[in-house]
């Protein structure tokens, strides 16, 4: 038995989590059997029907897209546009259609990063962190059947705070509690006052994970009732969130930038606001339409912003103090296919992975 879709989506889940995309986003399967055996993997950043067709000639049975076909939502499935159309075809050719969006764009190693490490960035970080997507919980245990409780833990995704894993505080003292004349006590008798040394364990946890790390934590604990406290942090997640930022090896002349970032990003064209006679070195970026960090990338003190989608407006937001430059929408993600292949490639090598050959870029230069 091969691989099954659900084993291909849980590994993406747990590269790019779904919690992490927006409220108005739809990344998800969105249609398809997730027990279906898995005959061939499609990568693309758009899913059309060309893409569904391609897929079809390959023999792959999952498209995994950047885009999400259905955004808004379908009330009715005739075809009238090219949406459904995509979907049908999909459906009746029994193709799944999975899409990971802005959960991939707000991951550290995620859409963003692969723009950053094409131009070279070093020293890069999230640009806008993202905050309450930590929890923090507190336990007690008896010191001797502390460690079992904690392996599960970090096994279950707690403890980790950037490149450091199996993180906790810990302070002895002492618990009190009565077990009732009903309760089954690990330590202790029922209806006794009881005095126990117990460890007061801290550990920090993605807030997604707290129902799954609850549970890891009741069953290794020895209590039949554990205490424990679940709270949600205002901390910023500096491994989640909008936009990434870093500096260019050399700092370079405006020009100069411009003409690396259209050779690295393989542009036609690069829209920018007036030069401003300093070189380039702090540059910030965001893949898609990222008009929203311009704010963040001026307080950053970035040099120079990269994104897409920018109205004629929103260039005067610059004011002078950093050049804005719009690349284009598909040309800023286009290499989202790139690293979704190679994110599948390195968990299952076993599997027939593509890398779409269709331009679905809806727009054209002359
Ligand atoms: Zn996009």
């Amino acid at each position: 038995m091969g691989h099954r879709i659900q084993d291909i989506l849980a590994y993406l889940e747990r590269v790019a989590p779904s919690a992490y995309q927006e409220d108005y986003d739809n990344a998800t399967l969105i249609c398809g059997d997730r027990n279906a055996e898995v005959k061939g993997v499609l990568c693309t950043l758009d899913c059309t029907e060309e893409v569904v067709l391609e897929a079809k000639a390959k023999g792959a049975n999952l498209i995994v897209a950047h885009h999400p076909i259905v955004f808004r939502g379908l009330k009715s499935l005739t075809g009238k546009n090219y949406v459904e159309r995509t979907v049908i075809s999909a459906i009746k050719n029994d193709i799944a259609i999975f899409a990971i969006h802005t959960n991939l764009d707000h991951v550290a190693q995620g859409v963003n990063k692969r723009i950053a490490d094409r131009l070279g960035l070093r020293e890069t970080k999230i640009l806008k962190p993202k905050k309450q997507t930590l929890s923090k919980l507190v336990f007690f245990v008896p010191p001797k059947d502390k460690e079992p409780v904690l392996e599960a833990l970090f096994e279950a995704g707690a403890g980790q705070i950037g490149e450091y894993k199996d993180c906790s505080f810990q302070l002895e003292g002492m618990g009190t509690f009565t077990p009732s004349e009903n309760a089954n006590p690990h330590i202790g008798q029922r209806g006794i006052p009881q005095y126990e040394k117990e460890v007061r364990v801290e550990v920090i946890l993605p807030a997604h994970l707290s129902g799954k790390v609850i549970q890891k934590m009741k069953k290794a604990h020895p209590y039949e009732e554990v205490a424990y406290y679940l709270s949600a942090l205002e901390n910023e997640n500096q491994e989640v969130g909008a936009g990434m930022i870093g500096q260019l090896e050399e700092a370079m002349d405006e020009e100069a930038f411009l003409d690396y970032l259209k050779e690295k990003m393989n542009l036609q064209v690069v829209k920018h606001t007036t030069l401003r006679r300093k070189k380039v070195k702090k540059v910030a970026l965001c893949g898609g339409a990222g008009i929203f960090l311009l704010g963040d990338a001026k307080r950053a003190q970035a040099d120079a912003f990269v994104t897409s989608d920018v109205k004629y407006h929103e260039f005067f937001d610059a004011e002078g103090q950093i050049i804005l430059c719009d690349i284009g929408h598909y040309e800023s993600e286009i290499f989202t296919k790139d690293l979704l292949a190679e994110l599948l490639s390195q968990n299952f090598p076993n599997i027939a992975l593509y890398l779409s050959k269709v331009v679905t870029n809806p727009t054209s230069y002359r």
